[in-house]
């Protein structure tokens, strides 16, 4: 098991400690299929629901909150019946605003897999205003399901009233829809390519600015994040952070990153590129590649 559960595990009811533990291999970045869900609630002897809350310590063990050491755990549950962990993310030594919380972490890491719509969310704390947002620019975002400790489960609609989102602003295809923009690029580097295919399917229909960040590890690992805009613009998750995200679930550290490269759109009305630089600057001393793509016609 990896070191960062053997703690968190403890506070898991026993049956279901027994039940998850072979899962925790060095391999696990908290993604949990439909069957193993399934199986998890026989073994456990619990329903699903009660069975989710009780699994948030190990989500909250995949956090890195060197600034607020609060441990923030979420699951996105998918349309697929797929549990996708997520927890929070804070930078040191830069702004508060390129922050990433629990929801959004499992949100797109959710994203990354393919999802398309998230039915139920389970938080171990009450969501924050920005995060309320974020969840209201998804697919049938309102209706999403909040799972809360001691609360009743409530959509999203309930903790955001008279809430404005993307349908304000006339965007039918929120996000999670599938994205297929027409970017290109002249490049034979694989992680440019990959770049490039993660720019096509990202979300940014308030700047144009289409973008992704992909990360190679020292070993060869590659993780990608894409830009996942927000129609209050603050709550956006930037594409930087979506992947580093995700290589932190992978229990790696930023140390491991042995290259960065930013694809964004030229013909976006805003630039990522300073405020991921900012960004990459102040987890490792590698140095951001950039590069600009022509949207195709
Ligand atoms: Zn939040």
């Amino acid at each position: 098991m990896q070191a960062r559960f053997t703690h968190r595990i403890t506070q898991l009811p026993a049956p279901l400690a027994a039940a998850v533990a072979p899962l925790l291999t060095e391999h696990f970045s908290g993604f949990i299929s439909q069957a193993q869900l399934q199986q998890l609630a026989q073994q456990s002897q619990m329903a699903q629901d009660e069975m989710l809350l009780a699994l948030l310590p190990l989500a909250a063990a995949l956090a890195n909150p060197p600034i607020s050491e609060f441990y923030v755990g979420a699951i996105a549950i998918g349309a697929t019946g797929n549990a996708y962990m997520g927890a929070n993310l804070e930078l040191n030594n830069n702004a508060l605003c390129q922050t990433v919380h629990a929801e959004q972490s499992a949100i797109s890491h959710a994203w990354l897999r393919g999802e398309q719509r998230i039915v139920d969310l389970i938080v171990n704390a009450s969501p924050c205003g920005h995060c309320r947002q974020f969840i209201n620019e998804l697919v049938d975002g309102e209706a999403i399901r909040i799972h809360l400790p001691q609360q009743a489960t409530q959509p999203l609609s309930y903790y955001l009233p008279f809430a404005f989102g993307p349908k304000d602003l006339n965007i039918t295809m929120p996000l999670l829809s599938e994205q297929q923009h027409t970017l290109h690029v002249e490049s034979d580097d694989e992680l440019v390519q990959l770049a490039l295919t993660q720019a096509n399917y990202s979300y940014a229909p308030y700047s144009g600015n289409y973008s992704a960040v992909v990360m190679e590890t020292h070993n060869g690992q590659r993780f990608a994040g894409r830009y996942a805009e927000n129609a209050a613009f603050n709550p956006s998750m930037m594409p930087l952070q979506m992947a580093l995200a995700d290589l932190l679930r992978y229990n790696l550290e930023a140390k491991d990153i042995s290259r960065v490269v930013l694809l964004e759109s030229n013909a976006g009305k805003i630039s990522l590129r300073d405020a991921t630089a900012s960004a990459l600057a102040s987890i490792c001393d590698v140095k951001l590649e950039y590069i600009q793509a022509k949207p195709g016609c």
